[in-house]
């Protein structure tokens, strides 16, 4: 059986380790589904009011 150190992101569905993963003890397996560069870019495209600038 292989450990389990490793998992699919869901957004990239780039496989990594779970360093890469935030932790988030929601989760059945204690790790965000999305690694921790796309979590960034949800992050940042959540943060609508402010700096809203659209590259010409
Ligand atoms: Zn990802």
């Amino acid at each position: 059986m292989p450990k389990e150190l490793e998992k699919q992101c869901q957004k990239c569905k780039q496989v990594k380790p779970f360093s890469e993963f935030f932790h988030n003890r929601t989760k059945n397996d204690f790790h965000n589904g999305i690694c921790k560069g796309c979590q960034k870019k949800v992050n940042r495209s959540n943060k609508s009011g402010q700096g809203q600038v659209k590259p010409a």
